[in-house]
């Protein structure tokens, strides 16, 4: 469990970035617990202002993905950079852990989470300026959470709390946003919610990563989706990445696809949040 202020990259620095270079690129990445390989021989680069859906079974690596690419987490092989430099805490990139992994109790306030978001920007003793609230506020109202501002953040709707975070990160001036299964057990309005703030994110050039299980809105909703089991399985065009050989391999028996009036509608029975 992580309280909200261990999260991450609140005490990250602004770090070089180097022109021409991806905003993310990972070169034959691999992680390990306990000796036992989460990810191996992962390569990819990301395209600044691009939107990807990162699916797979339950253990596929894709939080392990999120946690290396954070640079909290080391990896044991390969090299990561982000904007050309890193790995390191880097002040831009903002990362929201899965929600079964916050303690949601830690009693801090709606402003006060966002404000999280500005700690970076202020450095580590300095007070909040009148233009660092303006940022929160500004923050909050893009994402429709103004009226939540004292608000105890415990007390928000899953929903909620992940516009919330999307707030934090605008705060951040982030340009890279990691956010592990922020669709997860939301209701469908919710989850509609996250997707117009997401196209707020996108107006505004950010690179955003999403874990997800529902692969049906990866496929509908993302510029690029990532198919990962351990290894990199695809990562392209949903129609060239979600192919029936290369789901099943990374799911299984745990998929059907059925053919609807629509299309093909994809089911995979791995769900969600451990
Ligand atoms: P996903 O997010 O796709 O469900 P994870 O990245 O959480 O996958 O996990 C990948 C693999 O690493 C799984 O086999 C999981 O059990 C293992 N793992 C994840 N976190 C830890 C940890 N803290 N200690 C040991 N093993 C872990
Ligand atoms: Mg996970």
């Amino acid at each position: 469990m992580q309280t909200l202020r261990q999260i991450p990259n609140l005490l990250g620095k602004p770090q070089a970035h180097l022109a021409g270079e991806p905003i993310v690129a990972l070169d034959n990445i691999s992680a390990r617990y306990n000796g036992r390989f989460a990810l191996q021989d992962v390569s990819f680069d990301l395209i600044a202002g691009e939107q990807v859906a990162v699916v797979g079974p339950n253990g596929a690596g894709k939080s392990t993905l999120f946690k290396v690419i954070a640079g909290v987490l080391p990896s044991s092989g390969g090299a990561v950079t982000v904007a050309g430099s890193g790995p390191g805490e880097h002040i831009c990139i903002a990362y929201v852990p899965q929600r079964s992994q916050v303690d949601w109790t830690f009693p801090v306030d709606v402003a006060d989470v966002v404000m999280m978001g500005r700690i970076g920007r202020l450095g580590l003793f300095r007070r909040p300026k009148r233009s660092d609230w303006e940022y929160v506020h500004q923050s909050l109202d893009v994402v429709g959470m103004s009226a939540f501002a004292e608000r105890q953040i415990g007390e928000l709707s899953g929903g909620q709390q992940q516009r919330v975070f999307i707030a934090r990160a605008l705060a951040q001036e982030a340009e890279l946003m990691l956010m592990d299964e922020p669709l997860t057990g939301l209701d469908v309005r919710s989850q509609e919610d996250i997707f117009v703030v997401l196209d707020e994110l996108r107006t505004r050039g950010v690179t955003v990563m999403i874990a997800t299980h529902d692969l049906n809105l990866a496929a509908e909703r993302f510029d690029r989706v990532m198919l990962l089991n351990g290894r990199l399985l695809g990562f392209g065009k949903p129609e060239d990445v979600f192919t029936p050989e290369r789901l099943i391999s990374a799911y299984g028996g745990h998929i059907r696809m059925l053919e609807t009036g629509d299309g093909t509608m994809i089911v995979n029975d791995t769900c969600c949040d451990h």
